[in-house]
Protein backbone atom coordinates (compact mmCIF):
# COMPACT_ATOMS: atom_id res chain seq x y z
CA UNK A 1 0.00 0.00 0.00
CA UNK A 2 1.28 3.78 -0.88
CA UNK A 3 0.34 6.75 1.33
CA UNK A 4 0.19 9.19 -1.31
CA UNK A 5 1.75 13.14 -0.52
CA UNK A 6 -0.90 15.20 1.50
CA UNK A 7 -1.40 12.92 4.34
CA UNK A 8 -0.90 13.17 7.60
CA UNK A 9 1.34 11.15 9.62
CA UNK A 10 1.28 10.55 13.36
CA UNK A 11 4.06 10.25 15.88
CA UNK A 12 4.27 9.05 18.96
CA UNK A 13 6.81 11.45 20.99
CA UNK A 14 7.81 15.01 19.80
CA UNK A 15 12.06 15.74 21.08
CA UNK A 16 14.52 15.72 18.49
CA UNK A 17 13.80 12.58 16.94
CA UNK A 18 10.43 13.57 15.92
CA UNK A 19 11.47 16.91 14.47
CA UNK A 20 13.53 15.54 12.24
CA UNK A 21 11.15 12.71 11.06
CA UNK A 22 8.56 15.85 10.82
CA UNK A 23 10.88 17.44 8.85
CA UNK A 24 11.74 14.95 6.64
CA UNK A 25 8.07 14.16 6.21
CA UNK A 26 7.34 17.65 5.04
CA UNK A 27 9.98 17.77 2.44
CA UNK A 28 7.94 14.94 0.55
CA UNK A 29 4.76 16.69 0.92
CA UNK A 30 3.39 15.03 3.90
CA UNK A 31 2.11 16.89 7.50
CA UNK A 32 2.66 15.62 10.63
CA UNK A 33 0.74 15.20 13.80
CA UNK A 34 2.82 14.99 17.29
CA UNK A 35 1.32 13.51 20.57
CA UNK A 36 3.59 14.19 23.25
CA UNK A 37 2.67 14.65 27.32
CA UNK A 38 4.77 17.79 27.31
CA UNK A 39 3.93 22.05 26.69
CA UNK A 40 5.91 22.41 23.91
CA UNK A 41 8.39 19.42 22.73
CA UNK A 42 11.00 20.22 20.22
CA UNK A 43 8.61 18.85 17.15
CA UNK A 44 6.25 20.83 18.02
CA UNK A 45 8.01 23.59 16.15
CA UNK A 46 7.55 22.07 12.73
CA UNK A 47 4.46 19.84 12.84
CA UNK A 48 1.05 20.52 11.76
CA UNK A 49 -0.58 19.72 14.83
CA UNK A 50 0.27 18.86 18.15
CA UNK A 51 -1.88 16.89 20.51
CA UNK A 52 -0.53 17.32 24.26
CA UNK A 53 -1.56 14.04 26.38
CA UNK A 54 0.00 11.02 27.91
CA UNK A 55 1.21 8.48 26.40
CA UNK A 56 -1.23 6.17 27.78
CA UNK A 57 -3.98 8.20 26.77
CA UNK A 58 -6.29 5.42 24.93
CA UNK A 59 -8.80 8.48 24.06
CA UNK A 60 -6.14 10.66 22.57
CA UNK A 61 -4.03 7.72 20.58
CA UNK A 62 -8.02 6.77 19.19
CA UNK A 63 -8.36 10.27 18.32
CA UNK A 64 -5.23 10.65 16.71
CA UNK A 65 -5.50 7.21 14.85
CA UNK A 66 -8.58 8.89 13.23
CA UNK A 67 -7.12 11.83 11.93
CA UNK A 68 -3.96 10.55 10.43
CA UNK A 69 -3.38 8.02 7.76
CA UNK A 70 -0.44 6.22 9.30
CA UNK A 71 1.20 6.77 12.65
CA UNK A 72 5.07 5.71 14.12
CA UNK A 73 6.59 6.35 17.20
CA UNK A 74 10.26 8.28 17.72
CA UNK A 75 11.24 6.19 20.87
CA UNK A 76 10.44 2.90 22.35
CA UNK A 77 9.53 3.59 26.38
CA UNK A 78 5.67 3.78 25.44
CA UNK A 79 2.65 1.47 27.20
CA UNK A 80 1.95 -1.31 24.34
CA UNK A 81 -1.26 -2.08 25.50
CA UNK A 82 -2.38 1.75 25.01
CA UNK A 83 -0.74 2.02 21.48
CA UNK A 84 -2.62 -1.02 20.02
CA UNK A 85 -5.53 0.90 19.92
CA UNK A 86 -3.79 1.97 17.03
CA UNK A 87 -4.00 -1.28 15.50
CA UNK A 88 -2.23 -1.51 12.32
CA UNK A 89 -1.99 2.11 11.73
CA UNK A 90 1.21 1.82 13.90
CA UNK A 91 3.93 0.94 11.88
CA UNK A 92 6.67 -0.09 13.10
CA UNK A 93 4.45 -2.47 15.26
CA UNK A 94 4.05 -2.90 18.79
CA UNK A 95 5.83 -6.24 18.61
CA UNK A 96 9.05 -4.27 17.95
CA UNK A 97 7.89 -2.08 20.66
CA UNK A 98 7.41 -5.13 23.27
CA UNK A 99 10.63 -6.41 22.61
CA UNK A 100 13.04 -3.88 22.63
CA UNK A 101 11.87 -1.94 25.45
CA UNK A 102 12.84 -4.55 27.94
CA UNK A 103 16.05 -5.62 28.12
CA UNK A 104 15.60 -9.58 28.94
CA UNK A 105 13.48 -9.98 26.23
CA UNK A 106 15.22 -8.39 23.84
CA UNK A 107 18.45 -10.51 24.53
CA UNK A 108 16.25 -13.68 24.60
CA UNK A 109 14.66 -12.70 21.48
CA UNK A 110 18.07 -11.69 19.61
CA UNK A 111 19.45 -15.17 20.20
CA UNK A 112 16.25 -16.77 19.13
CA UNK A 113 17.45 -15.05 15.80
CA UNK A 114 21.14 -17.05 16.06
CA UNK A 115 22.61 -13.52 16.90
CA UNK A 116 25.37 -13.06 19.55
CA UNK A 117 24.77 -11.02 22.99
CA UNK A 118 27.03 -11.45 25.29
CA UNK A 119 26.52 -14.07 28.28
CA UNK A 120 23.79 -12.88 31.12
CA UNK A 121 20.93 -12.91 33.55
CA UNK A 122 17.73 -11.97 34.48
CA UNK A 123 18.05 -10.33 38.11
CA UNK A 124 15.33 -9.36 40.59
CA UNK A 125 16.88 -9.64 44.15
CA UNK A 126 20.41 -9.74 45.62
CA UNK A 127 20.35 -13.15 45.89
CA UNK A 128 20.09 -13.58 41.94
CA UNK A 129 23.06 -10.62 41.52
CA UNK A 130 24.98 -13.00 44.06
CA UNK A 131 24.10 -15.63 41.58
CA UNK A 132 25.22 -14.23 38.30
CA UNK A 133 28.42 -12.84 39.80
CA UNK A 134 29.39 -16.17 40.12
CA UNK A 135 28.42 -17.61 37.01
CA UNK A 136 29.40 -14.51 34.76
CA UNK A 137 32.28 -12.91 36.78
CA UNK A 138 33.46 -9.54 37.31
CA UNK A 139 33.62 -6.72 36.06
CA UNK A 140 29.78 -6.87 35.55
CA UNK A 141 27.03 -4.07 34.30
CA UNK A 142 23.34 -4.20 36.13
CA UNK A 143 20.58 -2.58 33.55
CA UNK A 144 17.31 -2.45 34.67
CA UNK A 145 14.92 -4.33 31.87
CA UNK A 146 13.05 -1.31 31.17
CA UNK A 147 12.94 2.63 31.14
CA UNK A 148 16.67 2.80 31.01
CA UNK A 149 18.59 5.06 27.99
CA UNK A 150 21.69 6.73 27.83
CA UNK A 151 23.23 4.98 30.67
CA UNK A 152 20.55 6.04 33.29
CA UNK A 153 18.84 2.94 35.17
CA UNK A 154 23.20 1.02 35.23
CA UNK A 155 25.70 0.17 37.53
CA UNK A 156 29.00 -1.59 37.09
CA UNK A 157 29.95 -3.77 39.88
CA UNK A 158 33.62 -4.48 40.27
CA UNK A 159 33.39 -6.57 42.75
CA UNK A 160 31.21 -8.27 45.07
CA UNK A 161 31.52 -5.83 47.73
CA UNK A 162 29.93 -3.60 45.31
CA UNK A 163 26.67 -5.78 44.23
CA UNK A 164 24.40 -4.12 47.43
CA UNK A 165 25.24 -0.77 46.11
CA UNK A 166 24.73 -1.18 42.39
CA UNK A 167 21.47 -3.25 43.29
CA UNK A 168 20.26 0.22 45.09
CA UNK A 169 22.01 2.41 41.90
CA UNK A 170 19.33 0.79 39.64
CA UNK A 171 16.43 1.28 42.33
CA UNK A 172 16.06 -2.71 43.17
CA UNK A 173 14.36 -3.37 40.23
CA UNK A 174 14.00 -6.14 37.91
CA UNK A 175 17.15 -5.83 35.76
CA UNK A 176 19.52 -7.79 33.41
CA UNK A 177 23.56 -8.44 34.81
CA UNK A 178 25.66 -8.62 31.49
CA UNK A 179 29.21 -9.35 31.56
CA UNK A 180 31.40 -6.58 30.30
CA UNK A 181 32.66 -6.93 26.71
CA UNK A 182 36.36 -5.91 26.25
CA UNK A 183 35.17 -4.52 22.82
CA UNK A 184 37.45 -3.02 20.01
CA UNK A 185 34.82 -0.67 19.17
CA UNK A 186 31.29 -0.39 19.17
CA UNK A 187 29.21 0.60 15.80
CA UNK A 188 25.79 0.15 14.66
CA UNK A 189 24.26 -1.26 11.62
CA UNK A 190 20.86 0.96 10.61
CA UNK A 191 18.63 -0.65 8.53
CA UNK A 192 15.00 -0.04 6.01
CA UNK A 193 12.81 -2.38 5.82
CA UNK A 194 9.57 -2.42 3.56
CA UNK A 195 6.25 -4.44 3.97
CA UNK A 196 7.39 -6.60 1.24
CA UNK A 197 10.93 -7.62 2.58
CA UNK A 198 12.75 -4.67 0.48
CA UNK A 199 15.59 -3.37 2.76
CA UNK A 200 18.51 -0.88 2.66
CA UNK A 201 21.76 -0.87 4.73
CA UNK A 202 23.45 2.54 5.56
CA UNK A 203 27.19 2.62 5.70
CA UNK A 204 27.78 1.27 9.70
CA UNK A 205 28.59 4.47 11.86
CA UNK A 206 31.68 3.48 14.28
CA UNK A 207 30.15 5.11 17.63
CA UNK A 208 32.21 6.90 20.71
CA UNK A 209 30.34 6.75 23.93
CA UNK A 210 31.32 8.82 27.45
CA UNK A 211 29.61 7.97 30.66
CA UNK A 212 27.00 6.09 28.35
CA UNK A 213 25.70 8.93 25.93
CA UNK A 214 26.71 8.91 22.46
CA UNK A 215 29.67 11.37 21.76
CA UNK A 216 30.40 10.78 17.78
CA UNK A 217 29.90 8.64 15.29
CA UNK A 218 31.71 8.42 12.22
CA UNK A 219 32.01 6.80 8.39
CA UNK A 220 33.10 5.02 6.94
CA UNK A 221 34.57 2.76 10.14
CA UNK A 222 37.62 1.36 11.23
CA UNK A 223 39.17 -1.46 9.76
CA UNK A 224 38.52 -3.97 12.97
CA UNK A 225 34.80 -2.68 12.40
CA UNK A 226 34.78 -3.20 8.99
CA UNK A 227 35.63 -6.82 9.18
CA UNK A 228 32.36 -7.67 11.51
CA UNK A 229 29.73 -5.49 9.45
CA UNK A 230 28.41 -8.44 7.02
CA UNK A 231 28.20 -10.52 10.29
CA UNK A 232 26.53 -7.88 11.87
CA UNK A 233 24.52 -6.70 8.80
CA UNK A 234 22.89 -10.53 8.69
CA UNK A 235 22.32 -10.87 12.64
CA UNK A 236 20.25 -7.34 11.85
CA UNK A 237 18.44 -8.95 8.84
CA UNK A 238 17.36 -11.61 11.09
CA UNK A 239 16.29 -9.76 14.04
CA UNK A 240 14.14 -7.16 11.49
CA UNK A 241 12.58 -10.34 10.01
CA UNK A 242 11.64 -11.92 13.01
CA UNK A 243 10.06 -8.77 14.27
CA UNK A 244 8.23 -8.26 11.02
CA UNK A 245 9.80 -4.68 10.90
CA UNK A 246 8.67 -2.16 8.70
CA UNK A 247 10.66 1.01 9.00
CA UNK A 248 14.16 1.94 10.21
CA UNK A 249 15.37 -0.71 12.66
CA UNK A 250 19.07 0.47 14.69
CA UNK A 251 21.27 -2.22 16.05
CA UNK A 252 23.87 -1.43 18.06
CA UNK A 253 26.68 -3.70 18.32
CA UNK A 254 30.19 -4.50 20.27
CA UNK A 255 32.63 -5.38 18.06
CA UNK A 256 34.37 -8.00 19.98
CA UNK A 257 37.51 -10.48 19.61
CA UNK A 258 34.93 -12.97 18.94
CA UNK A 259 32.87 -10.94 16.39
CA UNK A 260 29.65 -8.40 16.71
CA UNK A 261 28.29 -8.97 20.05
CA UNK A 262 24.71 -7.15 19.74
CA UNK A 263 24.26 -4.71 22.72
CA UNK A 264 20.97 -2.71 21.35
CA UNK A 265 18.09 -2.71 19.32
CA UNK A 266 15.97 0.67 18.88
CA UNK A 267 13.15 -0.13 16.93
CA UNK A 268 13.26 3.82 15.26
CA UNK A 269 15.73 6.12 14.02
CA UNK A 270 18.89 6.59 15.99
CA UNK A 271 21.24 9.20 17.43
CA UNK A 272 24.12 7.06 15.49
CA UNK A 273 22.15 7.91 12.22
CA UNK A 274 22.35 11.98 12.50
CA UNK A 275 25.24 11.90 9.87
CA UNK A 276 22.65 10.08 6.92
CA UNK A 277 20.94 13.65 6.93
CA UNK A 278 24.23 15.35 4.99
CA UNK A 279 26.34 12.10 4.65
CA UNK A 280 24.26 9.76 2.43
CA UNK A 281 22.01 10.36 -0.53
CA UNK A 282 18.83 9.43 1.34
CA UNK A 283 18.61 10.70 5.66
CA UNK A 284 17.29 7.92 8.31
CA UNK A 285 14.43 10.21 8.29
CA UNK A 286 13.01 10.37 5.10
CA UNK A 287 14.19 6.42 4.39
CA UNK A 288 11.52 5.44 7.71
CA UNK A 289 9.12 7.92 5.87
CA UNK A 290 9.41 5.99 2.88
CA UNK A 291 9.37 2.31 4.36
CA UNK A 292 6.07 3.12 6.29
CA UNK A 293 3.99 4.55 3.56
CA UNK A 294 5.08 1.98 1.07
CA UNK A 295 7.44 4.61 -1.47
CA UNK A 296 10.20 3.37 -3.42
CA UNK A 297 13.45 2.97 -1.50
CA UNK A 298 15.96 6.32 -1.61
CA UNK A 299 19.71 5.17 -2.01
CA UNK A 300 21.79 5.10 0.47
CA UNK A 301 25.40 5.81 -0.65
CA UNK A 302 27.22 8.49 0.89
CA UNK A 303 27.15 11.89 -0.63
CA UNK A 304 31.04 12.59 -0.34
CA UNK A 305 33.31 9.58 1.26
CA UNK A 306 32.66 10.26 4.93
CA UNK A 307 30.96 12.12 7.59
CA UNK A 308 31.13 12.32 11.58
CA UNK A 309 28.70 13.45 13.90
CA UNK A 310 29.36 14.74 17.17
CA UNK A 311 26.48 15.61 19.59
CA UNK A 312 25.97 18.98 21.36
CA UNK A 313 25.02 17.64 25.16
CA UNK A 314 23.99 20.13 27.86
CA UNK A 315 25.84 23.45 27.64
CA UNK A 316 27.89 22.42 24.56
CA UNK A 317 25.10 24.20 23.13
CA UNK A 318 26.64 27.06 23.50
CA UNK A 319 29.06 26.98 21.13
CA UNK A 320 26.21 27.50 18.89
CA UNK A 321 28.23 30.79 17.02
CA UNK A 322 31.36 29.31 16.57
CA UNK A 323 30.31 26.25 15.04
CA UNK A 324 27.98 28.43 12.81
CA UNK A 325 31.26 30.18 11.57
CA UNK A 326 32.38 26.88 10.86
CA UNK A 327 32.81 26.73 6.86
CA UNK A 328 31.39 23.54 6.30
CA UNK A 329 29.76 22.45 9.80
CA UNK A 330 26.19 21.13 9.87
CA UNK A 331 24.55 22.45 12.97
CA UNK A 332 21.51 21.05 14.17
CA UNK A 333 19.76 22.97 17.12
CA UNK A 334 16.41 20.74 18.95
CA UNK A 335 14.84 23.79 20.37
CA UNK A 336 15.06 23.04 23.66
CA UNK A 337 14.69 25.00 26.63
CA UNK A 338 17.15 24.08 29.29
CA UNK A 339 20.59 23.33 28.63
CA UNK A 340 20.54 20.23 31.49
CA UNK A 341 24.00 17.92 32.03
CA UNK A 342 23.30 14.83 29.56
CA UNK A 343 21.02 16.10 27.64
CA UNK A 344 20.98 15.92 23.84
CA UNK A 345 20.30 19.78 22.45
CA UNK A 346 21.85 19.36 19.02
CA UNK A 347 24.62 18.01 16.70
CA UNK A 348 26.95 18.77 14.11
CA UNK A 349 27.97 16.96 11.12
CA UNK A 350 30.87 17.52 9.14
CA UNK A 351 30.98 15.79 5.63
CA UNK A 352 34.37 14.74 4.53
CA UNK A 353 36.03 13.67 1.20
CA UNK A 354 36.94 10.39 1.03
CA UNK A 355 41.21 9.89 1.75
P1 LIG B 1 23.53 0.96 26.69
O1 LIG B 1 22.64 1.94 27.37
O2 LIG B 1 23.19 -0.47 26.99
O3 LIG B 1 23.65 1.23 25.22
O4 LIG B 1 24.99 1.21 27.29
C1 LIG B 1 25.65 2.45 27.11
C2 LIG B 1 27.13 2.23 26.87
O5 LIG B 1 27.73 1.59 28.02
C3 LIG B 1 27.46 1.31 25.71
O6 LIG B 1 27.41 1.99 24.48
C4 LIG B 1 28.87 0.88 26.10
O7 LIG B 1 29.81 1.90 25.83
C5 LIG B 1 28.77 0.70 27.59
N1 LIG B 1 28.35 -0.70 27.90
C6 LIG B 1 27.09 -1.14 28.03
N2 LIG B 1 27.05 -2.48 28.27
C7 LIG B 1 28.33 -2.91 28.28
C8 LIG B 1 28.96 -4.19 28.47
N3 LIG B 1 28.27 -5.31 28.69
N4 LIG B 1 30.32 -4.22 28.39
C9 LIG B 1 31.05 -3.11 28.15
N5 LIG B 1 30.51 -1.88 27.97
C10 LIG B 1 29.18 -1.76 28.04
Amino acid sequence: MTIAPGATIGIIGGGQLGRMLSIAAAQLGYRTHILDPHEHPPAADVAAHVTRAGYDDIGALRELGGKVALATYEFENLPVAALDVLGPKLLPSTRSLAIAQDRAREKAFIEGTGAHVTPWLAVSSLDDIREALVKLGTPLVLKTRRYGYDGKGQAWIRDEAEAESAWQAVGEEAAVAEAAVDFAAEFSVIVARWEDGRHAFWDSPENEHRGGILRRSRVPCTAAVAAQVAEAREATLRIAEALGHVGVLTVEFFASATGPLVNEIAPRVHNSGHWTIEGSVTSQFEQHIRAILGLPPGLTGLTRGGAEMENLIGPEIERWPELLAERGAHVHIYGKGEARPGRKMGHVTRVTRQA
